[in-house]
């Protein structure tokens, strides 16, 4: 462990897309271990990349990381602002002999990339630029040819580390492709855009990061790093590689699976909690005891490397769907309220002044609906036919033909008076329409639900009642249904 001061963490996401679930995951193993040891947890805006960078993904990502509650410390490194540090350190590699420049054309290299195709060999860059004699460069530069810088990666080389989630890893110099392009093609005697390997080595190394924390996809990066660090003298972080999310197919989750960006599970109604939390999940294990269920923070308590796995995690909808359900049915009526709200208002149900009462009656619905939602999502589906009169169903209208369906609800229609009503008035009232119809209790029962909610499926039938007597919506529903 060549870096032994204080934990400091990071997270270097390009903006060239919206947070992506595989991007916040990493986030939270960073954050958990930040946490854990009272470290620091920094933020690092990749956006070298300037055509596919967008300002509006970078707030996004930052939007969705403050959602699920990352905080990071400072202000995030934006990496665009370094390049004078980069081109730094790209001058230094070739003033030590570690860097050349290669004038290759992109036709030759094409040309030799085709001729390895062929020939079943894996494509890598034959170096064939290493050695060139100052004559030689002199008349590719005489020519007008542009250079990229390329550094030196001994084919012969072992690469090891200690990485905290796989143990003991070990790289050979000749499955890296060659020599490693370090900065794009420019004119003869300058230096072009520094890339992605060499600039994370540099900003890690200034930003004194303690240990680079990133998804499994980074590993043969993390060789050619550890050169870069080796040549230029800089002192080495650990490496703790996570394992990929995987489909239910076992292959890297993709667009294709449906959601994977955090604001795509946000829109559909799942919670930052019960998100967080199931990220966790997604290839760490917690100790005995735990269970799965936990916040952030008690995560954090617990939170080590040795539980984390080497195989894939596989991304798994029932139990994100069993925990959000939980952390809803959890929520005092009150709180589900706060979060159903900006849904029912986005669906023009609510008035724009809201008084006592009012406040009352969406609490009692949230009391209702709470303990059967999955997602905030269905907290709509199922509040909806009390805001909006809902169509009566093919099974409700069979319902409302049934023998005694229609005596049975003018027997409570013609008992029925405006206001709102208790639960034992409601049910006096009941029975005596029941008696009054000569009917089965059943029968006024369920023909009451079709009448009231335009099916016979629902929440508890007298709640759904009285929530929709004082407005005298529920009389309104019954004489419609005869
Ligand atoms: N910008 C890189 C990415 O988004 C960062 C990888 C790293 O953590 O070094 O994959």
């Amino acid at each position: 462990m060549a870096n032994t001061g204080s934990v400091r963490v990071r997270l270097a996401p390009s903006p060239t897309g919206t947070l992506h679930i595989g991007t916040a995951r990493t986030a939270v193993f960073n954050w958990l271990f930040a946490q854990r040891h009272g470290g620091q947890f920094l933020l690092r805006i990749e956006d070298t990349d300037r055509e596919r960078s967008k300002p509006e993904f970078t707030a996004n990502i930052l939007e969705g990381l403050q959602w699920l509650g990352l905080a990071w410390d400072g202000e995030p490194v934006v990496q665009s602002e370094r390049i004078g540090a980069h081109r730094a350190a790209i001058g230094q590699l070739l003033a030590s002999g570690h860097a050349y420049r290669c004038y290759a054309s992109e036709a030759e290299l094409q040309e030799m990339r085709e001729r390895q195709a062929a020939g079943n060999k894996p494509p890598r860059y034959d170096n064939r630029h290493r050695d060139l004699t100052p004559d030689q460069e002199q008349a590719y530069i005489a020519e007008g040819r542009q250079a990229t810088v390329r550094f030196r990666i001994d084919d012969a080389a072992s690469i090891g580390w200690t990485d905290l989630v796989r143990g003991p890893m070990r790289w050979a110099g000749a499955d890296l492709g060659g020599d490693m392009v370090i900065a794009r093609r420019a004119p003869a005697a300058t230096i072009g855009d520094p890339l992605y390997n060499l600039v994370v080595v540099v900003d890690d190394a200034a930003m004194a990061i303690s240990h680079v924390i990133r998804g499994e996809d980074h590993i043969a990066n993390t060789a050619k790093q550890i050169l870069l660090y080796e040549a230029l003298g800089l002192a080495m972080p650990v490496f703790a590689h996570t394992p990929l999310i995987l489909n239910k197919e076992g292959k890297k989750l993709s667009k294709r699976d449906g959601v994977t960006s955090v604001a795509d599970f946000r829109a559909q109604g799942y919670s930052a909690a019960a998100l967080a939390n199931y990220m966790t999940l997604l290839g760490w294990s917690p100790p005995e005891g735990m269970g799965e269920r936990f916040c952030l923070g008690e995560a954090a308590a617990m939170f080590d490397f040795d539980r984390v796995n080497k195989a894939g995690a596989r991304f798994d909808w029932d139990k994100l769907n069993w925990l959000n359900g939980q952390v809803l049915h959890d929520l005092e009526p009150g709180q589900l309220l706060d979060q159903l709200q900006p849904l029912w208002a986005g669906e023009g149900w609510l008035d724009q002044a809201q008084d006592q009462e009012d406040q009352v009656w969406r609490e009692s619905l949230c009391a209702l609906i709470g303990p059967s939602l999955v997602t905030l999502r269905d907290g709509l589906d199922q509040a909806r036919p009390f805001f909006r009169r809902p169509e009566l169903s093919e099974a409700a209208l069979v319902q409302l033909q049934t023998a005694g369906a229609q005596d049975a609800l003018q027997a409570l229609l013609a008992l029925l008076v405006d206001g709102p009503l208790t639960l034992e008035q409601a049910q006096e009232l009941l029975a005596k329409a029941v008696t009054a119809a000569g009917v089965k209790k059943g029968v006024l029962m369920k023909s009451l639900r079709a009448a009231l909610l335009g099916s016979l499926q629902g929440p508890d039938l007298l709640s759904t009642w009285l929530l929709l007597q004082p407005s005298g919506e529920a009389a309104a529903r019954i004489r419609r249904s005869l």
